[in-house]
C-alpha cells in the first residue's frame, strides 16, 4: 500500500465541511450520531473535525464491514437472519429524543450481497427495518436535522468504471461524488445556497399549482399517479422540528411530495437499474390498480423484487413522487453510479413503501392515522427507483379535470430563473 490515496484530500475536506455546515447545520452543543462503512473511516475523520469544530457535544460513530457482515450469511445459523440490533436503534431514537443529529455515510460495495441467499437477504432487511423503526420514525418525521452524504469505496469505484485499474476507478468516483455534491467549486457554501434557492422555485410553483394526480407518458409508460389529500411539495433544504434547518441529502436535485396510496393507476417500466441491498433490480415493468401493484417483472433481480413487495402490504403501494430534469448534472454525467443516493437524483423517480410526513400542510405535527387517512402510504420499506429519461412527459391534472404541461421530454416545461435577467427598454 505505497502508493498515495488517489481521493483528493482539499475536495473530501470541503465534502466533511459541507456535510456538517450545509447537510446537517449542526449546532453547537448537538451530539451527532455517524453510521459508515469501514472504508470511509478518512471521510469519518474529516467530519468528527469540522463537527467538533462547530460545537459538537460528542460525535458518536458506528461502522460497519463489508467482511463482517459477509461473514454472517456465510456461517451464522438461520435464526440469525431474523434478528437485529434493536437495542442499538432503541438507543438511537433516545439519542434522537435528545435531540443528536443523524449523519450516514453511503458507500458500501452495491453488490456486497448478490451472491448471497435472497430468502436470507431479504429475511435480515426485514429484521433489520423493524428493528429501526423507533429511529426511522424520527428521521422521516423530520424530529431532528439529518443528512446522507458518500465516499468511494473500491468495490463500488470497480462496479461503476470497470475498466479502470482500482486506484483510477476510485480517483474517478471520487471526482464524480465530488461534482454531484457541489464541493468541487471555489465556495461550496454558496453554491448550496443558489441551489436551494432553485429547488424553492419549483417547489413553490407546484404548490401553487394544487394538482390532483400527475400524468406520465413515455416508452412503456402510462401512468396516472394521484396525490395525496393536502400533500405538499419539498426539495434542498428542510426545517426539522427541532428548528433547524437540514439538507438531508447530498446531493439532491429532486422536488418530491407523496402519492396517494389507493389512486395510482397504469403501467410504468424502470429506466435505470436500482441496486438494493447488494443486488441488482434491473428493467421492471410494472402495473398499478387501485394504487396497489398488481403485477411486476424484471430483466435481472426479479426474485428480490418480488420479496421486496411481499415485505409487508404498504411494499405494493407508492410513497414518494419525485421530479428531476433529465439535464441534471449528475444525469449530464454520464455516470451510473449503483447508488440510489446518486441515481434518483438522476431522473424522475417514484418510491415504494413509507411517505414523508413532512410531505403534507403540517404533516410533522399529524398522527400516523390522519397521515394515512390523506392517502399517505405506511411500510417498512421506502425504496426509490427511476423512471425518468428523455423522452418522459408529464402533465398536472387539476381537480376540474384540466391538464398543465409539468415536464417535456424529460425536461420542465416551465423555466424559472431566480436570478432575473434585466428586460432593457429603450
Ligand atoms: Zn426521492
Ligand atoms: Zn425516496
Amino acid at each position: 500500500m505505497a502508493s498515495s490515496n488517489p481521493i483528493d484530500p482539499v475536495k473530501l475536506d470541503k465534502l466533511a465541511e459541507v456535510a456538517i455546515k450545509v447537510g446537517l447545520q449542526l449546532q453547537p452543543g448537538q451530539d451527532l450520531i455517524l453510521t459508515a462503512p469501514m472504508s470511509a473511516l478518512p471521510l469519518v475523520r474529516r467530519i468528527a473535525e469540522h463537527a467538533y469544530k462547530a460545537g459538537a457535544g460528542l460525535v458518536q460513530p458506528i461502522f460497519s464491514d463489508e467482511e463482517i457482515t459477509l461473514a454472517r450469511y456465510r456461517n451464522a445459523p438461520s435464526e440469525s437472519f431474523d434478528r437485529a440490533p434493536a437495542w442499538l436503534y432503541e438507543g438511537m431514537a433516545k439519542a434522537f429524543g435528545n435531540n443528536a443529529a443523524r449523519l450516514a455515510i453511503s458507500g458500501d460495495n452495491p453488490m456486497m450481497l448478490a451472491k448471497e441467499d435472497p430468502d436470507k437477504v431479504a429475511r435480515a432487511n426485514r429484521a433489520t427495518s423493524m428493528a429501526y423503526r423507533p429511529a426511522l420514525e424520527k428521521i422521516t418525521g423530520f424530529d431532528i436535522n439529518w443528512n446522507i452524504v458518500s465516499y468511494p469505496n473500491p468495490a463500488w469505484a470497480k462496479l461503476v468504471f470497470p475498466n479502470d485499474d482500482e486506484d483510477t476507478a476510485v480517483r474517478k468516483l471520487a471526482d464524480a461524488i465530488f461534482a454531484a455534491s457541489r464541493v468541487d467549486v471555489d465556495d461550496p457554501i454558496g453554491a448550496w445556497k443558489q441551489h436551494n434557492a432553485n429547488l424553492k422555485a419549483r417547489w413553490t410553483w407546484l404548490n401553487g399549482q394544487q394538482f390532483s394526480a400527475l400524468h406520465y407518458t413515455g416508452p412503456g409508460t402510462d401512468l396516472t399517479i394521484g396525490l395525496a389529500d393536502e400533500h405538499r411539495w419539498k426539495g434542498g433544504a428542510s426545517e426539522a422540528k427541532n428548528g433547524i434547518t437540514c439538507n438531508p441529502n447530498i446531493p439532491t436535485e429532486e422536488v418530491f411530495t407523496t402519492p396517494h396510496k389507493d389512486r395510482v393507476e397504469g403501467y410504468v417500466r424502470s429506466t435505470k437499474p436500482l441496486s438494493h441491498n447488494g443486488t441488482l433490480i434491473a428493467d421492471m415493468e410494472v402495473r398499478f390498480e387501485a394504487g396497489r401493484i398488481v403485477s411486476a417483472k424484471a430483466s435481472k433481480g426479479e426474485a428480490v423484487l418480488s420479496k421486496v413487495l411481499d415485505t409487508d402490504e404498504g411494499a405494493r403501494r407508492l410513497g414518494e413522487v419525485a421530479l428531476v430534469p433529465h439535464s441534471s448534472p449528475i444525469s449530464k454525467s454520464g455516470v451510473l453510479f449503483y447508488n440510489t443516493l446518486f441515481d434518483e437524483n438522476a431522473a424522475c423517480h417514484i418510491a415504494l413503501g413509507q411517505c414523508y410526513a413532512d410531505c403534507f400542510v403540517n404533516g410533522t405535527k399529524m398522527s400516523p392515522d390522519e397521515i394515512a387517512a390523506r392517502g399517505g402510504n405506511k411500510s417498512l420499506i421506502h425504496i426509490d427507483w427511476m423512471i425518468g429519461s428523455g423522452e418522459l412527459d408529464i402533465d398536472g391534472i387539476k381537480a376540474d379535470g384540466s391538464k398543465v404541461p409539468v415536464l417535456r421530454k424529460g425536461e420542465w416545461a416551465n423555466s424559472w430563473s431566480v436570478v432575473k435577467k434585466p428586460i432593457w427598454t429603450i
